[in-house]
């Protein structure tokens, strides 16, 4: 599996193109549409998957629409309708106002599984607090999430980042959702699991569970 990180406009949120042999989908296409089409050069892409619906992570979505016919959309469930509404998705505050043009084909619930890329399962996580719908991606080998697989990786939004978490001061957001997902179905997971966060640096589960001073109630047992 390869991973592509484009940092993107308008204030460089990480967009991620992630794909095996000829397959690929893409999360969080905040902006800089043409970098992202140049970068799945030689890739199918199969879907667009947002860890929530934010501004700086849909901006680019209306071009990916056009340059993809067909392409699946999937968006948390809780916030399909957000795309729709500039003042829920912060772009009429931030951005000029964006609303989708085109169709959500799939909602995104806790638990499902997707399977853009052969070999691989991308589990969804609800992980509610930065906004309603907020979810992570975990991806292993098997349909099992806690299952022991090589190389497990995480895409986490706006959830959780290197030393610290997701605001929680926008519409819908909760400071102790936030800490309790994060804790109950993110530090769960194996150690070794690196994180693609929605800003910034990679980091690891291992690491937030040593370092994050926003968890540093957790308690470490290995
Ligand atoms: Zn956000």
């Amino acid at each position: 599996m390869e991973i592509k990180k484009i940092p993107v406009a308008p204030i460089g949120a990480n967009c991620y193109i992630v794909s095996e042999k000829e397959n690929a989908f893409i999360i969080d296409p905040g902006g800089d549409a043409d970098c992202i089409i140049k970068a799945t050069e030689n890739l199918k892409v199969k879907g667009i998957m947002l860890t929530h619906t934010h501004f700086d992570h849909i901006g680019a979505l209306n071009d990916l629409v056009q340059a993809f016919p067909g392409i699946e959309i999937e968006v948390p469930e809780l916030e399909s309708d957000w795309l729709f509404d500039p003042e829920l998705n912060l772009s009429a505050l931030f951005d000029g106002g964006f609303v989708f043009k085109g169709k959500v084909t799939k909602l995104l619930s806790d638990k499902a599984v997707e399977n853009f890329l052969s070999g691989y399962k991308i589990h969804i996580i609800h992980t509610p607090g930065h906004t309603p719908g907020s979810t992570c991606f975990y991806i292993n080998q098997s349909d099992d999430e806690t299952a022991d697989c090589k190389n497990p990786v995480l895409f986490s939004g706006d959830t959780l980042f290197r030393n610290s978490i997701g605001r929680t001061d926008f519409p819908g957001g909760d400071g102790r959702k936030i800490i309790e997902s994060i804790k109950n179905k993110l530090l769960i997971l194996p150690d070794e699991t690196v994180v693609y966060p929605g800003h910034d640096e990679n980091t690891s589960i291992a690491m937030e569970k040593k370092f994050n001073p926003f968890l540093k109630h957790y308690s470490v047992t290995s």
